[in-house]
């Protein structure tokens, strides 16, 4: 999963992205209306987290600007001014959820996995293959019933390669999903994740290298 927090707040931003993160969450930041719009027009995100109140644009005007130009990314509001109309103003500019400010992360947290699970019209709670059984929503792996323990890239990756349902997921796009814009692609840390990720699943090998293209899951016998 792919978020992007815009919030003008750097400790707050910053909390956020640490707390996501530890889910496994590839988290880019913005600081500004303006450079969040242009981070969300150009990488793909399952969801925004828009501060409301953004120097250089207003997260209202980012909001409106995004439906506009089609990012289907799920969008949830963050705003200091609680008042029932400026909720109903941010759901008609094409925001799916709303925070008011002070918010608990737990309950940011659980409203950004809830729009991610709603992101895509294909994406099934539970995805199972070749034995291999991933719950997005616990983040509980098993193979043939036994649990497995992964690492939070391991199991984005995964993730990933499940849910492509046996079709080939290249490198690039294993990194513009699972990592954030801060890693150097042409690290090897796919390569290194893939590597790591075969040995907790065991034999037989669950992941295929094809050549030239990339990785997938084939289904099992
Ligand atoms: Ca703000």
């Amino acid at each position: 999963m792919r978020v992007l927090i815009v919030e003008d707040e750097r400790d707050l931003a910053a909390a956020v992205s640490r707390g996501l993160r530890r889910d496994g969450v590839a988290v880019d930041e913005a600081h500004d209306g303006d450079s969040g719009l242009e981070k969300a027009l150009v990488n793909e995100y399952d969801v925004i987290i828009l501060d409301r109140n953004l120097p250089r644009l207003h997260g209202d005007e980012v909001c409106r600007q995004l439906r506009a130009e089609g990012v289907e990314a799920r969008v949830i509001m963050l705003t200091a001014a609680a008042e029932i109309e400026d909720r109903v103003a941010g759901l008609n500019l094409g925001a799916d959820d709303y925070l008011p400010k002070p918010f608990a992360f737990e309950e940011l947290r659980a409203r950004v996995h809830a729009l991610a699970r709603r992101s895509g019209p294909a994406r099934p709670p539970v995805l199972e293959r070749a034995g291999v059984r991933v719950d997005p929503a616990s983040r509980e792996v098993t193979r043939e019933g036994r649990r497995i323990d992964l690492s939070p890239k391991e199991f984005g990756v995964l993730e990933e390669l499940m849910r492509a349902e046996g079709g080939v997921v290249s490198a690039e796009a294993l990194l513009e999903r699972v990592w954030d814009e801060n890693t150097d692609p042409f690290s090897n840390v796919v390569r290194v994740t893939v590597m790591t990720l075969r040995k907790r699943l065991g034999e037989p090998a669950v992941i295929e290298t094809v050549v030239g293209a990339g990785y997938r899951v084939p289904e099992g016998e």
